[in-house]
Order: C-alpha cells, then structure tokens, then sequence
C-alpha cells in the first residue's frame, strides 16, 4: 500500500511536523489555504472517518486533544476551523484519515 501520509509519518517522505507523539502526527499543509493550515492525523492508517469503528474510535480523543494544545501553541485563541473531508463529494484527495486545522485569519463560509 503507498500512502502518502503513512510515507510521512515513516518520515520517508519530509514535511513540517509540529507536533509528534507515539499515536498522532501534526505537519503543515503542502498548499495552506489559510495563514495557518496544517494536517492533524493518526499515526495508524485510517482511511477515512468512516472506517472509525468500536476498535478505533479513542484515536479521536487523541486527535482532539492534540488540536486543543497545538491550537494554542499557534496562537489560534480568535478561533479556527477543524474540517475532515470525507469520499468524492468531500474532497477527499488523500485516503488517509486527517483533520485539517485552519486559522489565524477571519474565514469565510462558502463550502460549494
Ligand atoms: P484532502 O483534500 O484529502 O482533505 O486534504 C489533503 C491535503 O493534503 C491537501 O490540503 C494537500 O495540500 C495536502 N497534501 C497532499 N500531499 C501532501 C504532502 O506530500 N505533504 C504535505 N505536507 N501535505 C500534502
Ligand atoms: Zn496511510
């Protein structure tokens, strides 16, 4: 299986990391849409939200516990945006489960 994510997390493949412990790794974004964006995911391969099931659904305690103290470090106090793109509607370009964190402007809502 080649996954870019999991070749990131292998560190096969460089990115900014941020953040890493033994189960969730944070890198920046490759092509940020806002002022801060970065890729929050587990360390596991997940395919996508809908592959968590009773065996893995504590992953996202660790995952949102993660956001809560990197969201602090970057100085995301005004708000930020947590958003997981799921399938083809979605926007789902990357088959391994992330969260992106996006921040340190005034967002828009425009989704469509
Ligand atoms: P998705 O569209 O699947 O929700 O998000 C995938 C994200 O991964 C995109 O925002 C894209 O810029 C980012 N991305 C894709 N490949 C790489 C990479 O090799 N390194 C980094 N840092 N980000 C990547
Ligand atoms: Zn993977």
């Amino acid at each position: 299986m080649d996954c870019i994510f999991c070749n990131i997390v292998e560190k096969k493949i460089s990115s900014e990391i941020l953040y890493e412990d033994d189960k969730v790794l944070v890198f920046k974004d490759l092509e940020p849409k806002a002022p801060v964006h970065v890729l929050v995911i587990p360390k596991v391969h997940i395919a996508s939200a809908m592959e968590l099931s009773e065996d893995n659904y504590e992953i996202l305690t660790s995952i949102f516990k993660t956001i809560k103290k990197i969201s602090a470090e970057l100085n995301l106090k005004d708000g930020f945006r947590i958003i997981n793109n799921y399938g083809k509607f979605g926007g789902q370009t990357v088959n391994h489960m992330h969260f992106h964190v996006l921040g340190g402007c005034q967002l828009g809502w425009n989704p469509a």
